[in-house]
């Protein structure tokens, strides 16, 4: 078959290959991939910042974010059948730590989990794979148009139902919510805090008028540009938020956002800041806010498969409540035999995807 991969540390070395035919061994499920969805993750290992290739393979098929057909199961392959579509998660445990034994990969302790497309196995941006059901989620009818953006819809689901989780420990419940950046990632989070009604702010620095703009409003943000008033001056204008989901991937907006906080207010850090950048903050400041406002920061990454359901379930009444936006984030679809456009930053937009087949 024919698969888009890397040479895991080489700068620039993604390229279209032939890779062996995958067969599903006996209860696994062969799935034909309908598209994956491109992200930074997929422009920094192509950058060789990181990403390791299966042991015994030179090269590291790429792509987490996936969507696909079931196209046959090997003998009894659990609640799983041909003509199902499935999104497959990304991380699989390790084989030592107490929270990847008990269904909780995104906590590995041990730091020796690996990921499809990322850490030690073969991504998605191939024409087939295959997978044991147990890391396989099905997509009903109604979602399967957006079932790309399900991977990273997990990520935020994760971010909100931990957030509002650590806030049991509070006799009041969080109302108001502030989400920082309008990427994918961004409007996901909104999408997942809006389902759970919480009033949200949507905060990033494109214009008012923008299609990323525009999306947000649609799920019942309010939106703030910060070329109207910069992000040091917000915190003057508006009260402060009780959740706060940081998605810009900027670790200077990070500490910023520790100083919106409302009283007793918790921060989730969702961006995986690259390179060794340093920032002169206001230590002291920051500290004791975060201790006399009684404060939460904690970061989140990677999903459990409680949140595959509550993503797919947030996916289920977004679309309910809110027709076509989320459909919305998916700009461009390219031919996968394109996929060099989108890696040379040819392709501007929101969420871009590669089209594998139909
Ligand atoms: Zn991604
Ligand atoms: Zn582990």
């Amino acid at each position: 078959m024919k698969a888009i991969a890397v040479i895991p540390g080489q700068q620039n070395s993604i390229h279209m290959q032939e890779a062996p035919d995958p067969k599903p061994a006996a209860g696994e499920a062969l799935v034909r991939v309908l598209r994956v969805g491109l992200c930074g993750t997929d422009a920094e290992i192509n950058s060789g910042l990181y990403g390791e290739a299966p042991a015994g393979s030179d090269y590291l098929i790429l792509g987490h974010e996936n969507f696909g057909l079931v196209e046959a199961v090997g003998g009894a392959a659990k609640g799983i059948k041909p003509g199902d579509y499935v999104v497959a998660s990304v991380r699989r445990p390790c084989t030592e730590c107490f929270n990847c034994q008990h269904g909780r990969a995104d906590l590995c302790s041990s730091g020796n989990y690996t990921e499809r497309g990322i850490k030690g196995r073969h991504g998605y941006m191939a024409e087939h794979y295959t997978e044991t059901p147990e890391f396989l989620f099905k997509i009903d009818e109604e979602i399967k148009d957006i079932g790309v953006l399900l991977e990273p819809m997990t990520i935020v689901e994760k971010g909100a139902a931990e957030a509002i989780e650590i806030q049991k420990r509070l006799p009041s419940k969080p109302r108001t919510a502030m989400v920082f950046g309008a990427g994918p990632v961004g409007l996901l989070a909104a999408a997942a805090l809006r389902v759970r009604d919480l009033d949200t702010l949507v905060v990033s620095k494109e214009d008012a008028t923008d299609t990323r703009a525009q999306i947000a409003k649609a799920m019942g943000c309010r939106y703030h540009s910060v070329q109207s008033s910069p992000l040091q001056e917000l915190g003057k204008q508006i009260p402060a938020p009780d959740i706060v989901l940081e998605c810009t991937g900027s670790s200077a907006v990070g500490f910023l956002a520790m100083q919106m906080l409302a009283a007793d207010g918790i921060l989730c850090l969702l961006s995986v800041t690259g390179g060794d950048k340093t920032e002169l903050v206001h230590a002291a400041e920051i500290n004791r806010d975060l201790v006399l406002r009684n404060n939460v920061v904690f970061g989140s990454v990677n999903a459990s498969p409680t949140h595959y359901q509550l993503a797919i379930e947030a996916m289920k009444t977004a679309e309910k409540r809110w027709p076509g936006v989320l459909g919305q984030l998916i700009t461009t679809r390219l031919p996968w035999t394109d996929f060099a456009k989108w890696f040379n930053r040819q392709v501007s937009g929101i969420k871009s995807t590669l089209e594998i087949s139909s």
